[in-house]
């Protein structure tokens, strides 16, 4: 199946405010808001404005905004009052990622387990 380019993508909607989202952060290259579809207390995601595939081709062409998007990660985390979480990049399709605008899941606020499924 084709994958959506950057004009059909829907987490750029949510950047330019074309889809609306609950959005938690906001920062000069990156944004975060909640999953809509919660698989822990806190699931965040946190994507960079620019359009991205997948992490690797963020850290290959706009690393700054893959720095942010970590230390953006950490402080949602906190924000939520939790020091433990779990960053989880989905990377191709057989690993899940269904939406082809990168973005590191934040979850916590309850025990994992590992491996995961
Ligand atoms: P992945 O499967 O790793 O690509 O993750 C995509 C995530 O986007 C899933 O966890 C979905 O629940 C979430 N998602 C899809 N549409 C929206 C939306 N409109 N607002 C917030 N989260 C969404």
């Amino acid at each position: 199946m084709a994958e959506p380019s950057e004009n059909d993508c829907l987490f750029c909607a949510i950047v330019s405010g074309a889809v609306p989202a609950e959005l938690v952060h906001e920062g000069e290259r990156v944004v975060a808001f909640r999953d809509v579809s919660p698989q822990a207390p806190t699931h965040v995601l946190v994507i960079p404005r620019s359009h991205h595939r997948s992490v690797a081709a963020l850290a290959a062409d706009e690393p700054d905004a893959l720095v942010d998007l970590v230390r953006a990660a950490e402080q949602v985390a906190k924000d939520q009052g939790e020091d433990s979480f779990r960053l989880v990049f989905n990377t191709g399709e057989r690993s899940g990622q269904s939406v082809f605008h990168v973005h590191g899941h934040v979850l916590a606020g309850r025990d994992m387990t590992w491996p995961p499924g």
